[in-house]
């Protein structure tokens, strides 16, 4: 008979971990199909439908007959797009050749980690910091090198922070502004900063951009605008976050020829192209008026909802970072010690048993003493959710 007990996981995933994000829903979506009203502010994706006019645009693409493989980098019309988009912001010409759509962002990640960086190689990623980071370049067989930033900088690093963990081995360094789990934003200035110094040590900055239009103050600095002439720069960025399609799976990096070109091999023998359909809608989701104002609108519903949160919080004396993009408050719940290394997964476990509140535990994104709460959920949700979270710290 077959049996799991005969499975021995090979070299390549034998450290893999489950992303704990994920395990948070899970656990989250079992308890309420066991009919518990757990309230579920673990989740990374906008609880807003996609707008209607992608979605006639799939439609449209399906009474086509696009139903077929594309081109594996994506088709044509969709990367100049991009490409166009790319280049009003980098000012310079960005050549569609230079576009690689893909899967997802996490594909576009996974396509760069892993043709950039490989065994020997260390990688600066500063921490917190989305929980696939680690796993990514590990699996690229490379050395994740984690560096946490300072509390009164919103946990953002600094050049400093960045060249005390650097070793001969620094090859390159991840940045995301604005910051999952943090909401944290880097301004143009610290940016240009964290650039000059890989460009004098010659590190590739692969930036993830994908919460930048979920930004509140205006659109955060995108590398494209501050990498000036340092050509080791890959742009990763996707639909998931800014037009709700969490499922349509659309991401794509912009990065040197030889460098696409080999992500496009890569490509090519694990996933082929990106969905046929979806891509017809992301051309959508990129040009049309409709589609850039229903994400103003969903953007500033995320602001409303930050505010009333973060004014709860901060009454009752919780300490949260104020986030200034993306949709999660990251909270303070306690010290770590040597007695409890992971204080945040024990608070956010209890706070789903016995509160039915899902967060995700800053274990997953290299701080243990936090926790992350999304609100990208109805705000009674979210508000509930947070006199829940200042009940469990108390009790
Ligand atoms: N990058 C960050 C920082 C994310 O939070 C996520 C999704 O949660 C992704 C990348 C993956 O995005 P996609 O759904 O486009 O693969």
């Amino acid at each position: 008979m077959y049996s799991m007990s005969r499975y021995a996981p090979s070299a390549n995933v034998s450290e893999l971990r489950e992303s704990a994000t994920i395990a948070v829903s899970t656990r989250a979506k079992a308890l309420r199909a066991a009919g518990r009203p757990v309230i579920d502010l673990g989740a990374g994706e906008p609880d807003f439908p996609t707008p209607a006019c992608i979605m006639e645009a799939a439609h449209r693409a399906l009474d086509s007959g696009y139903t077929r493989y594309t081109q594996v980098e994506g088709i044509a019309p969709l990367r100049e797009v991009i490409a166009k988009r790319a280049t009003a912001l980098r000012g310079t010409a960005i050549d569609p050749a230079d576009v690689v759509v893909s899967t997802g962002t996490k594909q576009a990640l996974f396509n760069a980690c892993f043709s950039l960086f490989g065994a020997g190689d260390e990688v600066l990623v500063p921490t917190p910091g989305w929980t696939s980071y680690y796993q990514m370049l590990a699996l690229a067989r490379a050395t994740p090198v984690a560096v946490v930033g300072s509390r009164h900088r919103q946990l953002k690093v600094t050049p400093d922070d960045l060249i005390r963990a650097a070793t001969p081995r620094t090859r390159g360094v991840i940045l995301n502004s604005p910051c999952n789990p943090t909401g944290a934003v880097y301004s143009r200035d610290e940016l240009s900063a964290i650039v000059a110094l890989a460009a004098e040590h010659g590190w590739w900055v692969v930036s993830d951009e994908i919460y930048r239009a979920i930004s509140y103050d205006g659109p955060a600095a995108s590398l494209l605008a501050v990498a000036g002439d340092w050509p080791r720069v890959v742009v990763v960025d996707g639909l998931a976050k800014t037009f709700a399609m969490t499922g349509w799976r659309i991401g794509w990096s912009i990065a040197p020829r030889a460098l696409s070109a080999s992500m496009t091999a890569l490509q090519s023998h694990t996933t082929s192209n990106a969905t046929t359909l979806s891509q017809y809608a992301a051309i959508a989701a990129l040009t049309m008026p409709e589609a850039e104002q229903a994400s103003r609108s969903m953007v500033a519903e995320f602001a409303r909802r930050r505010d009333r949160a973060l004014a709860e919080l901060k009454s009752a004396g919780v300490e949260v970072l104020e986030p200034q993009g993306a949709f999660y408050l990251f909270i303070r719940v306690a010290e770590a010690s040597s007695a409890d290394p992971d204080p945040g997964t024990r608070f956010a476990h209890t706070l789903l048993e016995e509160f039915e509140v899902a967060v995700v535990p800053g274990v997953a994104f290299g701080t243990p003493e936090w926790i992350r709460l999304s609100y990208a959920a109805p705000i009674e949700g979210v508000l509930e959710g947070v006199r829940r979270v200042i009940q469990a710290r108390i009790s």
